[in-house]
């Protein structure tokens, strides 16, 4: 009882932590680039290194976005807006409805929508109205979010030399099945599918989506959508949200969010699409709403985003906004496009860009994905990220980012090429 660390205990107590931290991987994915670039850095101050690595924007916010913004900043210096309605306002939850879902046919009522400050948050949070006992299922590689979320809630055991938690399953992403995998043989709670993929750039098909979905209905399993990319999506027969699929409002919960779409990574607007229909179990197999039991915790653990943003993300939907930020897509998506052309022609193994802003290239010479990290920083001096940070399977290949300027990516295609003697 009173043995090695535990001494320090007896002699002064402390608060015990939540030890399903203790299972989290060693530093988050980018933390650890963060650490190698600098260190690079500090070593070849002259080099001009070009960042193909986070996905985060680069182009600043539209203009219409801009104006919406100083308008309701002005606005709230003539009358008050406080605490704001909880799922959102009105304004920006009817241009949701008639622009992201009625345009494609589906129907999507007011108070199925939860206005947020972000997917990231909202994919992390959505878990803790599920039990605690809940199995879960990611497609691997993987958005790191939705693992290590579960992993803190304490719904994983320890992590394997591979970094594969016990008590998720993993679908292998692979070229086989286009990098979107179907459903498990065993029956499993909870889902995560995002597409347009992020990292693989990957995007589902209609009919792996009704795979999906026919599955989750056949075993009483939620699967919880990310739609964070869909305005990527070049081809317009592709589905864009989970609903266009038959069956999908008994058992699917959306996620979407304005940060890829319109710039707003900094800004932060997001929401999510809980249907009437979904709904989950209690131990004694009564039926309750999921959306009514997230109601309660958005209720009870936020307080609503704030007016002027909720404003900027309403003025995305006006036919300005709509234009300028569609130019912006397309401008990452010309990216996405001269860097999968580019890498691809010169004789890479490359995947996705065409629905998405992520190149998922294989390493070259069958190098590790952390070791063709090194190596790009070193010889080209061009920043990406290891696919393995993504999960096991994602190990061998290479996540490269289409967020950047035309005439950087330009230049990163001829040092990786160059660098690697293609
Ligand atoms: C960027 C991203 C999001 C968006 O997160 P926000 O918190 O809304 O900025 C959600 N899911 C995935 C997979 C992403 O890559």
């Amino acid at each position: 009882m009173f043995q090695g660390t535990r001494i320090v205990y007896v002699l002064r107590p402390m608060t015990q932590i939540n030890e399903n931290y203790q299972k989290l991987q060693a530093g988050y994915l980018f933390p650890e680039i963060g650490r190698r670039v600098a260190a690079f850095q500090s070593a070849h101050p002259e080099a001009d290194l070009i960042k193909l690595g986070i996905g985060d924007i680069t182009l600043p916010l539209a203009p219409a976005i801009v104006d919406a913004l100083h308008a309701a900043v002005d606005e709230m210096g003539h009358e008050a807006h406080g605490y704001g309605p909880e799922n959102g306002y009105a304004f920006l939850t009817d241009m949701i409805r008639a622009h992201d879902f009625e345009k494609r046919g589906v129907s999507i009522a007011a108070d199925e929508i939860f206005v947020s400050d972000g997917s990231k948050q909202d994919s992390g949070n959505i878990q803790e109205i599920f039990g605690t006992g809940c199995s879960l299922c990611v497609t691997d590689p993987t958005y790191p979010v939705y693992v290590d979320t579960n992993v803190m809630a304490g719904r994983t055991g320890e992590a394997d030399a591979e970094g594969r938690y016990d008590g998720i399953v993993y679908l292998p992403a692979n070229a086989e099945n286009n990098f979107m995998p179907g459903p498990p043989e065993e029956r499993v709670d909870l889902i995560y599918l995002c597409s347009p993929n992020n990292p693989t750039g990957a995007v589902a098909s209609r009919e792996n989506l009704q795979q999906w979905v026919d599955w989750a209905q056949n075993h009483g399993s939620v699967i919880l959508f990310d739609a964070a990319y869909d305005a990527f999506i070049q081809d317009p027969t592709l589905p864009h949200s989970i609903y266009e699929i038959e069956g999908a409002r008994e058992c699917a919960i959306e996620m979407r969010s304005f940060s890829k779409r319109a710039g707003f990574t900094g800004t932060r607007c997001a929401y999510m699409v809980i249907p009437h229909e979904a709904m989950g179990r209690t131990a004694s197999g009564e039926k309750v709403s999921l959306n009514a039991l997230w109601n309660r915790r958005h209720a009870t653990k936020f307080n609503s985003v704030p007016y002027m943003i909720q404003k900027a993300a309403a003025a995305v939907f006006s036919p300005e906004g709509a234009e300028q930020t569609a130019a912006q897509v397309a401008y990452y998506m010309e990216n996405a496009g001269r860097i999968r052309e580019g890498l691809g022609s010169a004789g890479f193994e490359v995947f996705g860009g065409e629905h998405a802003p992520y190149i998922w290239m294989a390493t070259p010479d069958k190098l590790t994905s952390w070791d063709f990290f090194d190596q790009l920083l070193d010889r080209a001096n061009v920043v990406g990220t290891p696919g393995s940070g993504f999960g096991p399977s994602g190990e061998g290949f290479f996540r490269i980012s289409a967020f950047n300027s035309h005439e950087n990516v330009d230049t990163a295609i001829d040092r990786i090429k160059k660098a690697f003697g293609r």
